[in-house]
């Protein structure tokens, strides 16, 4: 049977691509795999570069792309029978993922190789390989005895099933609950796009009335809109008390999943789990972040304060001197009167100025401008979709860098959301390959599709993400393009999103679908004012969150500090701006932490991480030109081009001639 994932040629054949194809390509591949891996494995010497590191690049690369391949078109057009083959074969594969750093003769021969005179004088990217390689092998234990061993795969094993039980957990308690209004008096306030969404609810569980849930969208629509703060309080209080109780209780599950991780990092030499985690990201130890997340809580604090103390007045303009203290089920509410009292922005009215199409072009051109490369559409390639289109990114000289593909609007078989996939990472003078999927409104009624500004923020941000992987010159493979620190890797992207703010960029392709004018200075300067809305506020939320994320995975320790909950209802306290009920059980829903054996445990701090180090290296280009090819060629150079060739915060120096600085993002949010 001829199989076109066995002998897989650019253009991709996505024509021929069929379910049936895929189980036995993705067999082949992984018995292929497999045997390469066993041969170096048993190997002896003596050994070089090419016979270790470069043969276990090689051992799984065409595998890699097969998987790749299949997991993109589950995303973009999936089939029963396709979920069928992805679901048969998955198991194995990551079976034979997790299994290469804890292969002892992968680890005899890597170490015999790192004591060799070639890998004394490799040149640095292979070096950095090397060196990250080994690392990777002693983070899994490789380094270990057979009893140590042991150990740690039983602390993976324990935790594994306790986190699944977390999260189950957080499901089952949420799904529990509901709460049924009757009356449609009870529901002032709401808007109607609420209302009808939870008759509809009710009327699918065959109930009369109103059905709330903790669902996203329901949960936000009473805590923001509904003028009854019973009902605020009634639905916060069980979102926030969820998995506390009965044979959902998390409590228990928490302290447990603490102990496991702070084991497993003493395992393996580490002071404790935030160190073991972060031993290989930008900020290298548990106490570098969490001075990070002091110094940018410190420095909100004072507007943190100031918009407590407006936003308490507020209420009292619209409720009199004696209006009580606002409560945790306030906050959410008084400050969405707030925003509208404040901000006349008619989201609907900006979105004419934001068609799909122009803001796509408007990235290509940004990206044209700043980084010096061409992108053009390419005709004849096969597709997954006939929507789908094909471009080609090429540099000044006119060699290809990458071609990807962009699938715009949704369709029944597409996931939703919005993501850059990139099939190949490939190595110089080869081109990547990528997708760039989104889900707009499609065009209907003669209107074509018109984008939210934060719709446009999402589309320049996984384009960042599309350049990072396109406009990888990195000689290694597994190194190269996306592949780097999960502290860093939002970098390239969320720098883009600083463009869709900018009086010049906007100019390049943001115009009304109808008279083809430019966005209004008084639309641009009322959405940029409406940005730093309670900006303080905000950010202590999240800073919150990664303090006790840190706290919980540094210093907690159940003999000094009690009870779990109690600890961290402690040190959220500080963030929030009204005082918690004694129950207050966040931590116990806390999927992000605790659901999942690893997850953003000790990484939260990253999200506010990424967002200084965008800012700070914007700040570049506000300095010296929004649209400054030479700054920009500089990015394109040090840190788009360079993969995990090197490391993130030398990359990051060697951009912005300085390590990053809070202040920018700072500024930014109106805070300094
Ligand atoms: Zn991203």
């Amino acid at each position: 049977m001829q199989n076109p994932l066995l002998e897989l040629r650019r253009p991709i054949p996505f024509d021929q691509i069929r379910e049936e194809h895929m189980e036995p390509a993705v067999r082949a591949l992984l018995a292929e795999a497999t045997a390469a891996i066993d041969a170096i494995a048993a190997s002896q010497g003596p050994y070089t570069y090419d016979s270790t590191l470069g043969a276990l690049e090689r051992s799984s690369e065409k595998l890699e792309l097969v998987m790749s391949l299949i997991e993109h078109l589950e995303s973009v057009s999936t089939t029963p029978a396709l979920r069928a083959a992805y679901n048969a074969v998955l198991p194995d594969v990551s079976a034979l993922w997790s299994s290469i750093p804890l292969n002892p003769g992968l680890w005899r021969v890597l170490v015999e190789f790192s004591n060799t005179p070639e890998a004394a004088a490799l040149e640095p990217t292979r070096r950095r390989f090397l060196d990250k390689t080994l690392a990777d092998f002693r983070r899994s234990g490789a380094q270990l005895d057979s009893d140590k061993k042991e150990q740690l795969k039983a602390i993976d094993r324990e935790l594994s099933l306790i986190t699944t039980r977390f999260s189950q957990n957080v499901l089952d308690s949420s799904n529990e609950f509901e709460i049924l209004v009757e009356d449609e008096a009870g529901l002032a306030g709401l808007p109607d796009s609420a209302k009808q969404a939870a008759r509809d609810n009710a009327q699918h569980k065959g109930k009369s009335g109103y059905r709330f849930t903790l669902q996203a969208p329901s949960l936000t629509a009473v805590l923001t809109h509904a003028d009854d703060r019973g009902f605020r309080e009634q639905i916060w209080r069980a979102q926030n008390t969820r998995a506390t109780s009965g044979e959902h209780d998390n409590r228990p599950i928490v302290a447990k999943i603490l102990e496991l991780r702070k084991a497993k990092a003493n395992v393996l030499g580490f002071r404790d789990f935030a160190d073991f985690q972060l031993d290989d990201r930008m900020a290298k130890t548990g106490a570098d972040a969490k001075r990070f997340i002091d110094e940018l809580r410190e420095r909100t604090e004072s507007a943190f304060e100031r918009e407590n103390r407006e936003l308490f007045s507020f209420r009292k303009e619209l409720e009199g001197e004696s209006a009580p203290a606002l409560e945790p089920w306030d906050v959410t509410y008084y400050a969405e009167k707030l925003r509208r009292a404040r901000f006349a922005l008619d989201e609907e009215e900006l979105r004419a100025y934001f068609p799909a199409e122009l803001a796509l072009k408007g990235a290509f051109t940004l990206a044209e401008r700043l980084y010096d490369v061409r992108i053009e559409p390419v005709s004849g390639v096969p597709v997954w979709d006939p929507e789908v289109r094909a471009y080609r990114l090429l540099d000044s000289a006119n060699v290809e860098l990458g071609t990807f593909y962009v699938d715009l609007y949704p369709r029944e078989t597409k996931r939703s959301g919005a993501w850059m996939h990139g099939l190949v990472a490939a190595v110089p003078p080869a081109a990547n390959l990528a997708v760039f999927c989104l889900n707009a409104s499609p065009p209907a009624g003669g209107k074509p599709s018109l984008l939210l500004h934060r719709d446009v923020e999402t589309l320049f941000h996984e384009f960042g993400h599309l350049l990072h992987h396109c406009l990888s010159r990195v000689s290694v493979r597994s190194l190269a393009g996306t592949r780097v620190a999960q502290d860093f890797v939002e970098l390239p992207s969320q720098i883009m999103e600083n463009w869709c703010s900018e009086r010049e960029a906007l100019d390049l392709f943001a115009r009304h679908y109808e008279t083809n004018e430019p966005l209004p200075t008084v639309l641009l300067s009322r959405m940029n004012a409406a940005r730093t809305f309670r900006a303080a506020n905000m950010q202590m939320r999240q800073l919150g969150f990664a303090a006790v994320d840190l706290a919980l995975h540094i210093d907690y320790s159940p003999e000094k500090d009690g009870d779990v909950l109690a600890y961290a209802r402690d040190i959220l306290q500080k963030h929030a701006v009204a005082p918690f009920p004694e129950d207050y059980a966040m931590l116990a829903g806390f999927l992000h932490l605790f659901g999942h054996p690893v997850g953003y445990a000790a990484g939260y701090y990253s999200y506010k991480w990424a967002e200084v180090l965008d800012a700070d290296a914007f700040g570049r280009f506000k300095e010296e030109g929004v649209l400054s090819r030479s700054v920009g060629l500089q990015f394109r150079d040090r840190v788009l081009a360079r993969g995990d060739s090197q490391d993130p915060m030398d990359l990051f120096v060697a951009f912005r001639g300085r390590k990053p600085r809070v202040d920018a993002l700072l500024k930014r949010q109106g805070l300094g």
